[in-house]
């Protein structure tokens, strides 16, 4: 191992090789589920030397663990305990390469931080649209290689949908320069969808091409009140009726997760304190006053046919932001209250008021007094579908005694109702050995065969996502 220290210490200079002190803000993932103990944590600064980070790791038989802002769910970008893992830290890499706007691109590094490169697009007169609550602290990396999808996926897809090229560094050290910014290219297999969404198991993402859209005009918000899950999607089939493209989000929240955000965040008003369920609805539109006509207009007429019980419309770019942090302040709540059993899963809409129904029965008929903190972007068919403890009982505890038969009761239920069993989170470690109960053979074949093809030195994140 002494070896390997050394000729990482050549990559990448003494200073950017970690192996002492307190590393647990890279041994540490986000939710405190996994904890465990690196060789070294190495910053490179450039793609060469990641290349020769990969390359000193595949000689000396060592695996490697990229990580970007380690805000990942899945246990997917902390080392496990061995501690015989190099942890590939991409933080160093926050080059803004080239932003085109005549070609709506920009070239970045995969360690630029998502918010860094919302505002660079903004700051061009544009809009990178990807968003979702670890923007200030995510890599656009860890973003591509979790293929994530976020607030604004209804109108502008996930993260795949936003890249056009990539460039990474191979499992043996060699770099694949594909930052292309074309739109079609159809000059055989697509590596770049190869890799996004490979949970660091194939290569790593070193910069990325991105797709950027002219920033709309005006964004308007508001949020409704819903009795249940079932006229909250009639209520977004109305909404994609009459706002068409220019319904940019819609998120569906529960009361309990609302109780939550009102216990942990007391500070941020609610507007609708007694809504069963509530809808985050944002238009983007042209001009901001047409914007909120539209807007009411559209709850107007759901009132009118009863698939909405009352509604606030945000007057001013204040409110619109406490309703979006009223949303994004879950996840949070959800870990101040302490850990609860996720399930972040994706379903055909028409098919969601069913599951919802099914599954939150056969929960209380297994776990009495279990507290579901139900939200998610149901405009695209995601929905956190998590499982508390039920008051009174100890988090690990509960943890211990059911997530087991939880999941496989949740999953059962995604199953019947045709989804999946991760929406935009991925596999990592904490679904990778459920993963063949849910996908065909022929599909966990074809992606071991991918596997041992790029990486048969099994270098890159092993026991992760297969
Ligand atoms: P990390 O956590 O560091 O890594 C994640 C995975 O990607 C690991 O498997 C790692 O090995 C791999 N990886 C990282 N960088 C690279 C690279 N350069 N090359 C190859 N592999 C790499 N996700 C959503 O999709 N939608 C949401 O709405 C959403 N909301 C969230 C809210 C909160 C509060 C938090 C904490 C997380 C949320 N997430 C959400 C989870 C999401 O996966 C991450 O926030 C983000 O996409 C991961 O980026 P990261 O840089 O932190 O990656």
């Amino acid at each position: 191992m002494n070896a390997l220290l050394s000729a990482l210490r050549v990559a990448v200079g003494d200073g950017h090789v970690l192996t002492e002190g307190d590393l647990s803000a890279y041994e540490l993932d986000w939710r405190k589920r996994y904890r465990g103990r690196a060789l070294a944590v190495v910053r490179p600064a450039s793609t060469i030397e990641v290349a020769a980070v990969v390359k000193a790791c595949a000689a000396h038989g060592a695996s490697l663990v990229p990580q970007g802002g380690n805000t990942g769910l899945v246990g997917g970008g902390v080392p496990d305990g061995s501690g015989t893992q190099v942890v590939l830290n991409l933080g160093r890499m926050t080059r803004i390469r080239a932003v085109d706007p005549a070609n709506l691109t920009m070239t970045v590094e995969a360690g630029c931080i998502l918010q860094t490169l919302q505002q660079a697009a903004d700051d061009a007169g544009l809009m990178f649209p990807l968003s979702l609550a670890a923007e200030g602290s995510c890599t656009i990396g860890g973003n591509l290689a979790t293929n994530a999808g976020g607030t604004q996926v209804l109108r502008y897809g996930n993260a795949r949908e936003l890249c056009l090229g990539l460039e990474v560094v191979t499992a043996q050290g060699e770099v694949w320069d594909g930052l292309s910014g074309l739109r079609k290219d159809n000059t055989g297999y697509d590596l770049r969808d190869l890799y996004i969404g490979s949970e660091g198991t194939l290569g790593v993402i070193t910069a990325a091409t991105l797709k950027l859209t002219p920033r709309p005009g005006a964004r308007v918000t508001a949020m409704a009140a819903c009795a249940d899950v079932a006229a909250a999607v009639r209520l977004l089939e109305l909404a994609r009726a009459r706002l068409d493209a220019g319904l940019s989000g819609f998120e569906l929240m529960s009361r309990f997760s609302l109780e939550l955000v009102g216990r942990h965040f007391p500070q941020l008003p609610q507007p609708l304190p007694q809504a069963p369920w509530c809808v985050l609805l944002e238009l983007s539109s042209a001009g901001e006053e047409a914007g909120r006509a539209a807007l009411e207009a559209l709850l107007g007429e759901a009132l009118e046919q009863g698939l909405i019980d009352d509604a606030a419309v945000a007057q001013s770019l204040a409110q619109s932001r406490n309703l979006w942090h009223l949303r994004e302040s879950i996840p949070l709540a959800q870990s101040e209250e302490g850990l609860n059993i996720k399930h972040d899963i994706a379903l055909p809409v028409s098919a969601i008021p069913a599951f919802v129904e099914a599954t939150d029965a056969a929960l209380e008929r297994a776990v009495p007094g279990a507290r579901l903190v139900n939200f998610g972007h149901v405009g695209d068919g995601n929905l956190h579908y998590n499982v508390q403890a039920p008051e009174g009982i100890d988090s690990a505890a509960f943890l211990a005694a059911h997530e087991s038969a939880i999941n496989a009761l949740v999953y059962a239920e995604v199953r019947r109702h045709g989804g999946s069993i991760s929406a935009e989170h991925g596999v990592g470690a904490l679904k990778r050995d459920i993963l063949p109960l849910y996908k065909s053979p022929v599909a966990l074949s074809l992606m071991r065969t991918i596997k041992t093809a790029l990486d048969p030195l099994a270098t890159m994140n092993p026991g992760r996502l297969i």
